[in-house]
């Protein structure tokens, strides 16, 4: 055997794998000892404040290396500050606990070390992918649905901006873009699409931003006015992407008017293309499981009507997703999946040409993928997560986050002090704010009280005690035009609250209020120091 290093880390040989796996299986419990033994509580994990140049300048890896078990106490650190997701007061974002079928499935491919680069490398996991693609596309209404499985949202958006330039601009894949491509898209939709711009060299400024007035998106007038703009100036529109769900206010365009204005605009201008139409459903995919039967489902499972009446508002909007090019789906934030599990799936299959059928082993993926190794943990966690779920799971799962937002909701609004800002919207999550203490407002701002709140919260979670991490969104519905100043967060990912867990809550974050409000008083916690940078939602 290949002594790797002076501590003793060897090599697997064949004939040793269970030898290995064992290993493996205690070292997980090893690493998952070394992590639970620093906290068992709090939504984030402890961590200290501290300088990167001065730890990365100082830091060595050892010289002989270090024993397997060192190695993963060491490693513990890693976890340090991250989100915990299994505490109830993880409520910062769309975070979920994974089910342990996803991580499982994950951890096997990584486990097994399987590349989806192509057939060969890949085992089934290239197959396993189209499965995950077609159900999410029989969803929408396509037959023939063909998807890429790759590491996030974002990535979606670029496979997305890409096919929309090689349909406009075919000569692009050897002679690199033209200058008179843009990107139609609305103020709401996700901040990422100018990088993705930039990483295309399409540029930024290739990025149009129409203005919404709702959460419900773009209205036909303003997406023609900006497009009748863009052909005035001499541009073409490689793309629009439709928001379809969004973190916070859940905006999503109706798909119906964004194909029928642009149908419209073609054939009036006598366009000799159609735009490239995506629909950046990475939140709002969870909805397209209610596009069909929901009126069973409702009656078997007892919906509530407010809910039923949510989830429909949303379903009608997906009327004309079926006459789209691609969409994105992100099972990592609403498919109970560990970090990543994103597809872009198009609306017809794109298999390689030169055979009429397809069989093992000609599959491959690295000639449309971004990575040439690819992981095929999201592949197999997004799969576990469907089959273990199934069709009335997911759908389980989002009415129980629709009806845990509606209590928490109501529950909120019963409270004096506190109003919620966001019944319209289609998402779970809650967003309110607070009235502060007259003797406080006279002397500091609205939106500082509320800014230094974040604060006090931030560094208490920080330091791994266990409160709600609440966090903030700077004027909420700005891009609408409205004034509601600031509203704080509370991304519930908890299914089925009932009314006892919704008073804990509000009394929890009542209770921080007051401790708050006592410590700007007493000068212990100081308005004038609080730095603020908007949490990136
Ligand atoms: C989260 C999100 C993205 C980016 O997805 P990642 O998985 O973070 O890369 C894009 N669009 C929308 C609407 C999102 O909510």
């Amino acid at each position: 055997m290949h002594i790797l290093s002076s501590s003793g880390s060897t090599p697997c040989q064949v004939d040793d794998f269970n030898i290995h796996v064992e290993n493996f299986l205690e070292l997980l419990k090893e690493g998952i000892h070394s992590i639970e033994s620093k906290q068992s509580s709090g939504p984030r994990f402890k961590v200290e404040n501290f300088f990167y140049e001065e730890l990365i300048d100082s830091y060595h890896f050892p010289l002989d290396g270090a024993s397997d078990k060192e190695t993963m106490a060491d490693l513990s650190q890693i976890i340090e500050g991250s989100i915990r997701p299994q505490s109830n007061n993880a409520v910062y974002n769309m975070v979920p606990q994974p089910l342990p079928e996803t991580q499982a499935a994950a951890s096997l491919m990584l486990l097994y070390n399987v590349n989806s680069i192509m057939d060969t490398y890949g085992g089934k996991s290239l197959l396993f992918e189209q499965l995950i693609a077609r159900f999410i596309g029989k969803l929408v209404g396509w037959d023939k649905a063909f998807g890429t499985s790759c590491s996030g949202g974002k990535v979606t958006l670029l496979y997305a901006i890409k096919s929309a330039i090689s349909r406009i601009c075919p000569t692009y894949i050897n002679q690199g873009v033209t200058q008179d491509l843009v990107i139609l898209t609305s103020e709401g939709a996700h901040y990422s699409i100018e990088h993705v711009c930039e990483f295309l060299g399409l540029g930024r400024q290739s990025v149009v931003r129409i203005p919404i007035s709702s959460s419900n998106g773009l209205s036909n007038s303003d997406l023609t006015d900006a497009f009748l703009t863009q052909i005035k100036n001499g541009k073409r529109v490689a793309a629009i992407i439709a928001c379809g769900g969004t973190t916070l206010d859940f905006v999503c365009d109706n798909t119906e008017t964004i194909f029928s204005t642009v149908e419209e605009i073609v054939k009036n201008h006598h366009l000799d293309y159609t735009p490239y139409l995506h629909l950046d459903s990475v939140i709002g995919w969870l909805w397209f499981s209610l596009i069909h039967d929901a009126q069973d489902f409702f009656d078997r499972f007892e919906t509530p009507q407010k809910v039923i009446g949510k989830l429909k508002q949303v379903t009608d909007k997906f009327s004309s997703i079926h006459r789209f090019d691609s969409l994105g789906v992100d099972f990592h934030k609403n498919a109970l999946c560990p970090y990543s599990s994103s597809f872009f799936i198009t609306n017809e299959a794109q298999f390689p040409k030169q055979k009429s059928h397809l069989a093992y082993g000609d599959l491959v993926a690295f000639t449309h993928t971004i990575e040439n190794s690819r992981s095929a943990a999201g592949i197999a966690s997004a799969w576990a997560a469907l089959n273990s779920l199934g069709l009335n799971g997911l759908r389980n799962y989002l009415c129980q986050l629709l009806e845990s937002a509606q209590k928490l909701k109501e529950c909120f609004d019963e409270q004096e002090n506190i109003a919620v800002l966001n019944h319209s919207s289609c998402g779970w999550e809650v967003i309110f704010n607070f009235k502060s203490s007259h003797d406080l407002v006279d002397i500091y701002s609205a939106n500082g009280l509320h800014e230094g709140f974040y604060q006090f919260i931030t560094s208490k979670v920080q330091k791994g005690q266990d409160i709600p991490s609440i966090s903030i969104i700077t004027n909420f519905r700005r891009h609408y035009g409205s004034e509601l100043g600031h509203g704080f967060i509370y991304y519930n990912m908890r299914t089925k609250l009932n009314s006892d867990e919704c008073e804990t809550i509000i009394g929890e974050i009542l209770k921080l209020i007051v401790e708050y409000e006592n410590e700007v008083r007493m000068g212990y916690f100081l308005i004038e120091n609080v730095s603020f940078i908007d949490p990136i939602k």
